[in-house]
């Protein structure tokens, strides 16, 4: 190595230093090279003590400029003392150990958690002998129940229309391909394939629950039928979380002409409107008037549904529809309508209204408050408008798209039901309960969600706290019937067979302490964590509950707040992996504008 060191140097230092500065610019020996062949004396090489060194000896029979070159080199091979990093080098050095740490982890985590949910735990069988709980409907309710029931003590059967959960609060972003549909979808075979015992479940829509013959009457509506599509199941104990249907409040052609947002297939019809519309709007000769027509997208209901519809509609065509057809974008008009004096009306503070509305001002989404819709036709809104004197009058609105936001109405199953106990008469928006969910006026029939009015909003977040409570009421009314069996066989058997009476007693009563603290299950009571809603131009407005108080914040960072929430309350790892895909996806290239 050291001879080859040599070679190198006596070849160099036979040609121009500047041959061997282009060799290794950063190093010492560079420079020194190039000053002693210039023939100046650098003050490194002239530093060396003045004994000749046996080193030196031999390089004094070459020449001078060879001499003074491996000299030089042989300073520079011994480096300088290396430089500590500085603390800003090394805070980066360990902000980048600590990245990559971090991605490997979620790696592991996101790998692992897929592995877990393709090899699940074997699953003892549906015990027939145990009590047959059926459970209605596959939505927040019904699912936040079914993922804390302990099924080991039931004969749990799941009847739902739909054979997966559906993630709502993301379902405004699906209407514009911001998320596509199925990141949002969660399978109810693959929750219901991890519960400790087995459960059924049916695809089929419940149409009438017979309470005196406690049966429900099941019909298979999809497109491809069996010979049987439609029989009974009978239940000991029934849960119903069938959530609500679209209210349209018998307002003429609104379910004839207009799109609803409750579903994915309602998602999927907005997108391929909205296309049909841009792409009709462009078509050649088109009048002026229908261009402005079909370009104008109206949402009747300023709750939350509609306020972040509106806000990822306008989002849509400023982002993406404007860049590829930027004839029409002038003509883009969005309009919010509401019955009420402002839009959010429900749940957000006043500062949070004025905010929104002053930002969909700069988005240019109209907001007309004090807005009645009478009437719906295929190509006008009808509505009667409230003035600041309280004057009424009417205007005709022409539409491209209309989309129906404005809440909820009772399933026909439902009111069957509320038709069958007298004591749901007075009831209108749904099963009124009691505090622990029992439907009020029967027996073993319990309601959760948007079906079940016990005195809160219809919301996600009261629906799933419901379905939690009442799964543990479940697990507790079944270790309670264990402990009891339990108590009973060995009271029977004190002092009746030969044994340790005294061991026995103990045991009666420490099942009874177990009995009396189960027992003690307080009721039900809502525990509100706070609205948020999206309203466009990556801004969102939140009310959180924080410490004792409220929490009232809106715009940019609230966004990515309101973007961290529902990514962690999606369902499971692959949902959030996959809703975080579709964002970075439409961040890079845009939404996806084919109209199917
Ligand atoms: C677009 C949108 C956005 C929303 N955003 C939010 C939000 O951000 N935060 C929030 O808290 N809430 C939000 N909500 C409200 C929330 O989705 C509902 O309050 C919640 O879904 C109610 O849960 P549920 O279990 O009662 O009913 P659902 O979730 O509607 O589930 C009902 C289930 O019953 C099934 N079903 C219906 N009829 C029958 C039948 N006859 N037989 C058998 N099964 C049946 C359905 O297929 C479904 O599986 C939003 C709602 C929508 C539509």
């Amino acid at each position: 190595m050291a001879s080859s060191s040599r070679t190198l140097v006596r070849l160099a230092g036979s040609q121009l230093g500047v041959t061997v500065q282009r060799l290794h610019p950063p190093m010492t020996v560079s420079t020194s090279v190039t000053r002693s062949v210039a023939g100046f004396t650098t003050t490194s090489c002239a530093r060396k003590p003045a004994l000749p060194s046996p080193f030196a000896l031999i390089a004094s029979t070459r020449p001078v400029a060879s001499r003074q070159f491996r000299r030089c080199y042989a300073d520079a091979s011994s480096p300088p003392p290396k430089k500590k990093p500085g603390r800003i080098r090394s805070t980066f050095k360990w902000l980048r150990r600590f990245a990559y740490l971090s991605i490997l982890g979620l790696v592991g985590v996101v790998a692992y958690d897929g592995y877990k949910d393709r090899h699940p735990h074997e699953q003892y069988p549906p015990d027939p002998q145990k009590k047959t709980l059926v459970v209605l409907g596959t939505g927040w309710g019904s699912v936040a129940f079914l993922k804390k029931l302990d099924t080991s003590n039931y004969n749990v059967v799941v009847i739902s229309n739909r054979n997966y959960f559906l993630f709502t609060p993301l379902l405004p972003s699906c209407t514009t391909g911001q998320i596509e549909h199925r990141s949002i979808m969660e399978p109810v075979r693959q929750i219901l394939r991890h519960k400790k015992a087995a459960v059924t479940f049916y695809e089929a829509e419940a149409t009438k629950i017979d309470y005196e013959r406690k049966v429900v009457k099941i019909t298979d509506n999809s497109d491809i039928k069996g010979d049987v599509s439609e029989t009974e199941v009978p239940y000991d104990m029934l849960v119903i979380g069938v959530g609500a249907e679209n209210a349209t409040f018998g307002i003429p052609g609104v379910r004839e002409h207009s799109c609803f947002l409750k579903e994915i297939r309602d998602a999927q019809a907005i997108r391929t409107k909205i296309m049909d519309c841009v792409e009709t709007a462009a078509f050649k000769d088109q009048t002026q008037e229908e261009i402005d027509r079909l370009l104008h997208m109206v949402v009747v209901g300023g709750g939350p549904t509609g306020v972040e519809f509106a806000g990822e509609l306008r989002d849509f065509f400023d982002e993406d529809i404007k860049k590829l057809i930027p004839e029409i974008a002038p003509r883009f008009k969005v309009t919010l309508i509401e019955a009420l004096p402002n839009v959010l009306p429900m749940g957000f503070s006043k500062q949070l209204i004025d905010y929104t509305e002053s930002t969909f001002k700069e988005e240019h989404i109209e907001i007309k408050t004090k807005t009645m819709v009478k009437r719906v036709t295929d190509k006008t809104v009808e509505a009667e408008v409230t003035g600041p004197d309280g004057k009424k009058s009417m205007v005709t609105i022409p539409y491209g798209l209309l989309v129906w936001a404005t809440g909820n109405a009772v399933r026909p199953v439902v009111k069957d039901l509320m038709s069958q106990i007298p004591a749901q008469k007075d009831s209108r928006r749904g099963l009124a309960v009691n505090e622990y969910l029992v439907v009020q006026g029967t027996r073993d029939v319990w309601a959760v969600g948007d079906c079940a009015v016990a005195g809160y909003a219809p919301t996600a977040q009261v629906a799933s706290q419901e379905g939690t409570f009442l799964a543990k009421l479940f697990n507790n009314m079944a270790m309670t019937e264990t402990l009891q069996n339990r108590v009973h066989e060995l009271s029977a058997g004190l002092n009746l067979k030969p044994g340790d009476a005294a061991e026995v007693a103990r045991e009666i009563e420490s099942a009874e302490k177990q009995l009396r603290r189960i027992k003690d299950i307080k009721p039900f009571q809502y525990s509100h964590q706070g609205s948020l809603a999206y309203i466009g131009s990556e801004k969102a407005v939140a009310d959180v509950a924080w410490l004792n108080g409220n929490l009232a914040t809106g715009g940019k960072l609230t966004y990515l707040f309101w973007r961290s929430i529902y990514l962690s309350m999606c369902f499971s790892t692959r949902n959030r992996v996959l809703v975080a895909m579709d964002w970075i996806k439409a961040k890079i290239y845009g939404r996806d504008v084919s109209r199917e």
